[in-house]
């Protein structure tokens, strides 16, 4: 069982709850895709036909894919027919601030990772959340689920092969009559397998290559002809800049050379990254970075400079993928 309706549910109350605070009018925005009807949008948000249809100046039910209708809020108790269930016993609530990262939640609240995922499974990705999104902060590790209708509370924890003491202690309940179909439940010590994998993906995806330097573009990958009918293969994109200028990791990564290349480089940093991939970066005047250090997307890495077979200062960026240099214009993000 994946489905956490619930949680779901909560997050979209979050997300609402902003738009509506960003709109100021209390109105959530919905865009009608196929397959909706004005009575099913009055449904999923707890408001009437009559309401809804009187807010967007309706004159009949009739609606199409691509309408924009506003949702008045205050009508609706929230945004959302469903009401988010509440969390057992010991969960707390963070609303995700400006310059937070679940990273710096975590630490804040002395949780690891693996149990804000436990807690959030439904997340839909670790580092790009919006500002306001509100997280479920645990007592301790473990999954938080929700007890579908119809569904035995035994066959759910045999299916996360959860300890049934364990699980009737952290969410109190002491008989069958405390069990209600939607209700949270928390299975201590239970890994969120699933979600982590998936969000593991996500941020493998998510984990493309950006400028490390701004500048003016001097040489571009591929062929480039030096005259007198010879030419060479340009392996990277040149980026000039001023000497000094700060240089940042590309991408998250491992320091995998920092230090002066005989092969004309001059000061070269080499990262390399989830997956295998590594991006060079030459010329520099001085470099910050040791190998073995992990970078963060972003964290400086060198200084530019003119080292090496250069006429200028300059940075001489190169991509490898599966240990060949690949355009770096089509990857910088
Ligand atoms: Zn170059």
């Amino acid at each position: 069982m994946r489905s956490h309706r619930g949680l779901r549910a909560l997050l979209a109350v979050a997300a609402t709850a902003c738009l509506a605070v960003g709109a100021a009018q209390g109105y959530a925005v919905v865009v009608v895709q196929p397959g909706d009807a004005l009575g099913s949008i009055a449904q999923r948000y707890g408001i009437g036909v009559e309401a809804l249809s009187e807010a967007n100046g309706l004159g009949g039910n009739l609606i199409r894919p691509g309408d924009v209708l506003h949702v008045p809020l205050q009508e609706s108790r929230g945004g959302l027919a469903e009401p988010a269930p509440a969390p057992p016993v010991g969960f707390r609530r963070h609303t995700l601030a400006a310059g937070e990262t679940l990273s710096s939640v975590t630490s804040l609240y002395g949780i690891t990772i693996a149990a804000l995922v436990g807690a959030n499974p439904d997340l839909s990705s670790l580092d790009r959340l919006p500002v306001g999104v509100e997280l479920l902060i645990p007592p301790g590790e473990g999954l938080l689920v929700t007890l579908e209708y119809g569904m035995e509370l035994m066959d759910l924890l045999a299916a996360y092969g959860a300890d049934p003491i364990a699980v009737a202690r952290a969410n109190e309940i002491r008989s069958p009559f405390d069990l209600r179909p939607g209700m949270l439940l928390f299975l201590p010590g239970v890994e969120p397998t699933a979600a982590l994998e998936r969000l593991a993906a996500v941020r493998e995806l998510e984990n493309t290559y950006v400028w490390p330097l701004h500048g003016r573009l001097t040489s571009y990958f591929g062929r480039r002809n030096l005259g007198l009918g010879t030419s060479t293969f340009h392996r990277g994109l040149d980026i000039a800049a001023p000497t000094g200028s700060t240089i940042v990791a590309a991408r998250s990564g491992t320091i995998t050379f920092a230090g002066w290349s005989s092969q004309g480089y001059g000061n070269l940093v080499k990262i390399r990254h989830a997956g295998g991939a590594e991006t060079w970066y030459a010329h520099a005047s001085r470099i910050l970075v040791r190998v073995g250090q992990g970078v963060s997307q972003g964290e400086p890495i060198a200084l530019v400079g003119s080292t090496g077979i250069s006429t200028g200062p300059h940075l001489h960026l190169e991509i490898h993928v599966a240990g060949r240099a690949i355009d770096p214009l089509g990857e910088l993000r």
